[in-house]
């Protein structure tokens, strides 16, 4: 029998938050216009991961620990308008400027589909029904190849990041129009 549960994979920067290249100051977190407001409809429907490549730390510009700070204020900012994060996926390597242990050709960092794949597995999602949204060409490869449907947004990068190797299901103004469709989507 298969879960009938639905998720939202979101993509971080760009996304949620200001694209700022590196972020690594919780105090730097910005949420973009209209974010909290698309997340808390989709916290009706689907459950909602963020899905995130942060290479700061496998370059050593930060410490984990760092990187779980800015990821905890950006939930902080979100919940204090309603709007919840079930669970949080991070990647931390780099395969070329990674440093030590970091620098590795890893299965989680996008555009390979790891982090989706293990998100699922860890909350029991039905893929098919589920959609990866992104501003990068990276994060709608993922989300292709862990088998979701794909909502590339315009904020952030909107797309424009060097990369053309995936092509998005939808391509959208921001979160909150993709929060729209999806919740539209009746299948
Ligand atoms: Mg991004």
């Amino acid at each position: 029998m298969g879960n009938k549960t639905k998720a939202a994979f979101l993509d971080r920067d760009g996304v949620i938050i200001e694209e700022t290249n590196f972020i690594t100051d919780p105090n730097k977190v910005r949420i973009l216009d209209n974010a909290a407001k698309a997340i808390a409809m989709l916290n009706k429907e689907y459950k909602v991961f963020i899905i995130t490549n942060q290479p700061a730390v496998g370059r050593g510009m930060c410490t984990e620990e760092q990187a779980k700070a800015v990821n905890n204020k950006v939930l902080e900012l979100l919940a204090d308008e309603g709007a919840r994060i079930d669970a949080t996926y991070m990647c931390f390597h780099h395969p070329i400027h990674g440093i030590g242990d970091y620098k590795i050709e890893c299965e989680c960092r996008k555009p390979k589909p790891g982090m989706i794949l293990k998100a699922a597995k860890e909350h029991g999602i039905d893929l098919k029904q589920s959609f990866t949204i992104g501003d990068k060409t990276g994060d709608i490869k993922s989300g292709f190849l862990a088998g979701t449907k794909t909502i590339l947004v315009q904020t952030g990068y909107g797309g424009d990041d060097g990369f053309k190797d995936a092509t998005p299901d939808y391509t959208v103004k921001d979160l909150y129009e993709a929060a729209s469709i999806m919740i539209g989507d009746k299948q």
